[in-house]
Order: C-alpha cells, then structure tokens, then sequence
C-alpha cells in the first residue's frame, strides 16, 4: 500500500498500518522549521515568580485579566487575588521563606516527598512484563488523598462574553453545524467565535493577535470555553487543527490564578505527550505563550541525560511537558513530584496507547490529586482512548470537530495501491523515481517495524538512494541529525516509524 501526499498541511498524520507512504511536496520544505529550542527557562534576571493576577470578576472586559503585574516589579493590584493568593499562600509559607532563599537542591525538602521506595504496584494489566519497562514506576507509591489536607484551589475562569451572551440557540447550533462540530455531555458552554469572545487576559491575546491569527480553529472556539470553566474535557480532531494552544492558552490563566510555586513544588499544569519531537513543538507554543506571565516550562524526554532536566525541574516550573516513562524516571529519583499539579492534559491521547504507554500513564494519572482539571486530546476516538477517558475524567464535556473515524488529514491527496508483498520494494522505486526526478523533492517513507525500517534504507542506499532512518532504536542524537538532514534537504528520503508520524508537518 502506499500513499503519495502533498504535504501543504501544517500537521500530517502517519497513514495508519501504511508501509510506504511517499510524500511529495514540491512548495511546502521551507519556512516553518523547528529549530530546536533551547531549554525552556526564561532568563528573568533572577526576578521572582510574579503573583497571578486573574481577577475572577464578572464584568465583561479585558481588564477583568490584570496583566501589568505580570511585569517587572509592579505586582498586582488587584485586591481580590492578592487577598486569596496571600490565604493560600499561608499553606506553603511553614516549609520556607521565600523562593530566592530557597536551597538550590529539591532534596533538601525531601522530609515532605512520600515518594519513598516502597513499591506499588498497579493491577496487572501491565504487558511490559518481560523488558524493563515492567519496572517503571514500581518505586513510585500509591496516593490517598484527604480532601480535608489538600489546598484548595480555583479552576473556574470562563465568563462569557457579552457577544456569546446574546447568541441564540438556533446560532450557535449552526455554527457547530458548519464547522462540523459535535458536542456531548452536560452544560456545555457555547463556542466562541472570535479570539476576543474568549475572555483571555490581555496578555495572551496580544501574544496571538500577533502572531497574524485571524479566528479559533472551530477546536479552540469551542475548547477554550470548555477548558476555562474548569470542567473536564476531552477534545477530538485532526492533525494540525489547533489543538495545542486550545489547552495551552486556558493553562496558563490556570496557573496565573495560583499560588506562587514554593521550594520543592512540582509543576501546576502537567502536558504528557507521546514523542520528544511532539513534547518539543508543545514546548514552544508553551514558550511563546508564557512568556509575557513569566511562567516557566520544562520539557523532559528520554534519549538524553537528565541533569539538565532534572535541573530545570528542581529549580521549579510551572509547566511539565513530558513523555510517560521519562517522568516516571524523574518521580522516582525524586527529581520533582506531582502534587501542585490541577491542570493535566494528555495530548494525542490515541497515540500514546498505540505506542503502549497506557501503563506508565496510568500511573502517572494516580500520583495526581483526583480533584485536578483533566484534559485529553486525540486526533481518534478508538476504545481504549475512550476507556481511559471514562477511568480519570469526571463527568466529562466532550467536542468532536470533523468525523469520527477519519485520522488523516482531508489535505493530503492519497493513493492507495494495494499489491502483493514481493511487489512493494519494485513500486516503492517507482514512485522514487517519479518523485525525486523533481529538484528539491522529499519523501518520507513510514514502516510497520524498525527492522523494516533499517533494511529498506539499507536496499534504498545499495541502490544509490539518499535515505536515512529514524525510529525508536536510534539514540536520540542520531534521530536529531538525521531529521536534519532531512529538513536541509541532504538526506532526502527518510524512513521512519510512528515515532515521526504525529506533526511531522512542523519538523520543516
Ligand atoms: P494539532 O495539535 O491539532 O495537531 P497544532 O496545535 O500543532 O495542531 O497546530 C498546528 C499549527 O496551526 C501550528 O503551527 C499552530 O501555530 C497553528 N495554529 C494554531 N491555532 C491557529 C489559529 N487559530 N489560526 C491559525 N493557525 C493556528
Ligand atoms: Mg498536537
């Protein structure tokens, strides 16, 4: 089988079970790339985390959001926040005086951390039995949580905008209608239509207005208004459809409601992702996004060392973006834990069990206080996706955009051929003839296994073919340099498993 794509798209999906998948893509290799980031910190001249100064007020305007005391020194006047950040500040201040004095290492605070040694281990449904992932996560210890100890806390933000107020029914039903938007659940609020309709704080939407986007993609205009009131969501929709900043924008109004972070903290708002190259692109919409509020972000992944890591989550972090057995890893070793985190979000959710990461997730989702915010996010809606959503959603709100059973994008052209097995590598050179004949080409070749992948680029380059492989076998500074070649153009035919599938469009 094998699929020819014009890949014009910003994200493009891996054909499900394809074994070649040809891309041909004459226009779209060039802007957009993704350098990637330096580690996320934001030099902040050592300055303190300013306070959160979201004013849960009803009136209607951007200035309900107070974004002056985001910058500098000026801290925030609003009275009612700086009144409820002090009371729950009191819950933190006996474990140490103030962020700047604090001990530079986490352990110093580890009479607090209850992630101690003694195993837990999880019901069997773990299928990691025979290699070392059976053991992830056996040092990390069951939770019970006494709602009566835990701080409380606000997730709550969405006031309609006076334009969404008016909105009748009958409109707001058709324009679910025309963007192809289906919602179930409870007291669903109504999409918005604009970014202003959204209510965000001044200073996130000076961030996107500047970055010359002209409306929500019809996931954000319905998923913003979801996720700000503070219910669980579960969002589904394609590839490239805007996902990303429709649960980043709501995080970070989330976590300027809360209280500073304190020594030892971990972070508020946990992202767990399936990729590093995924968790790296969430890192800069993280980045971008943050910036103007001073909130940190980390991005923790397997394939390098961790001191730097674990270094930047000791010196604490707002935002955690992180593949499951990574930060598994990191709980264990006690380099950070999960109890400030209300706001988690799994993102492509479907692709994470197909990668087989639902053990590590689950326990994971355990260490979180139950009463967290919880967002899932999924370009499919299989059964197991489902299951997971039923297990550690509550009474979840939910927004489909575009039909169920449709994972690729509607912007990619496909061809399917169906052939015999011997057949495949003889049509697989075919079409790199058609293909490459044309200057500047590329193709990405998908495979079921990574051995399949590593023999037909080992065919491909006996044949004189510029092919490289990337797939989960491969240390991470080799995936890094081959996607570079790719992306230059001097390699450029790669063949990848699914560990490159998701926003792959992004790695230009
Ligand atoms: P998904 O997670 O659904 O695959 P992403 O969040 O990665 O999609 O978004 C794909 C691209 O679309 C990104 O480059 C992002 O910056 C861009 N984008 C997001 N929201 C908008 C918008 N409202 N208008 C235009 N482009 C957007
Ligand atoms: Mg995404």
């Amino acid at each position: 089988m094998s699929y020819s794509s014009n890949y014009g798209a910003p994200g493009v999906p891996a054909p499900p079970g394809t074994l070649y998948n040809t891309a041909n893509s004459t226009s779209t290799y060039n802007g957009s790339s993704t350098a990637p980031p330096s580690s996320s910190t934001y030099g902040n001249g050592g300055s303190s985390y300013t306070s959160g100064t979201y004013k849960n007020s009803s009136s209607y305007n951007s200035s309900s959001y107070s974004s002056s005391s985001r910058y500098g020194n000026d801290r925030g006047v609003d009275r009612s926040y700086d009144d409820r950040s002090r009371r729950d500040r009191k819950e933190y201040d006996t474990r140490s005086s103030s962020y700047r004095d604090r001990s530079p290492t986490y352990d110093s605070y580890g009479g607090r951390d209850r992630y101690t040694s003694s195993s837990y281990r999880p019901g069997g449904s773990n299928s990691y039995s025979n290699d070392r992932m059976s053991n992830l996560g056996s040092g990390l210890v069951k939770q019970e949580w006494d709602f009566s100890k835990l701080h409380k806390f606000e997730k709550n933000f969405y006031r309609e905008h006076p334009n969404v107020v008016s909105r009748s029914m009958i409109e707001v039903e058709e324009y679910r209608k025309f963007h192809d938007m289906k919602v179930f659940g409870r007291d669903i609020p109504k999409p918005v239509e604009t970014f202003e309709e959204a209510n965000f704080p001044a200073y996130v939407l000076k961030e996107v207005l500047d970055l010359g986007f002209k409306a929500p993609t019809p996931i954000q205009s319905q998923g913003w208004p979801m996720a700000l009131s503070g219910r669980d969501v579960v969002g589904i929709a394609e590839t490239g459809s805007g996902k990303t900043l429709a649960y980043c924008l709501p995080a970070i109004v989330h976590i300027n409601a809360q209280p500073f972070l304190e020594p030892g903290d971990g972070p508020i708002v946990l992202i767990l992702a399936p990729t590093r190259e995924l968790a790296v692109q969430i890192q800069q919409e993280c980045t971008k996004f943050g910036k103007s509020s001073k909130i940190k972000n980390t991005c923790v992944y397997g394939g390098v060392p961790k001191g730097p890591q674990s270094r930047e989550l000791s010196q604490g972090v707002e935002i955690c973006i992180a593949t499951p057995g990574r930060l598994i890893d990191m709980l264990e070793s006690r380099r950070t834990n999960l109890r400030r985190v209300t706001y988690l979000v799994l993102d492509e959710a479907d692709r994470m069990l197909d990668m087989g990461f639902e053990p590590q997730i689950r326990k994971i989702v355990d260490q979180i206080r139950p009463d967290r915010q919880t967002l899932m996010w999924s370009a499919t809606w299989p059964k197991e996706v489902k299951k997971l959503a039923e297990d550690y959603l509550h009474d979840f709100i939910q927004v489909n955009i575009g039909s169920l059973d449709l994972s690729a994008s509607h912007n990619i052209t496909q061809i399917v051929e169906v052939c015999a097995e011997y057949e495949k590598r003889a049509k697989l050179v075919k079409h790199l003839e058609r293909i490459m004949d044309q200057k500047d080409n590329k193709t990405l070749i998908f495979t079921g296994t990574k051995r399949t992948a590593d023999e037909i680029t080992k065919y491909l380059r006996q044949d004189g073919w510029p092919a490289l492989a990337i797939h989960g076998d491969k240390a991470q500074s080799e995936r890094d340099w081959v996607l570079s070649e790719f992306r230059s153009g001097k390699s450029p035919i790669m063949v990848a498993t699914d560990v490159a599938s998701r926003g792959i469009g992004m790695i230009y």
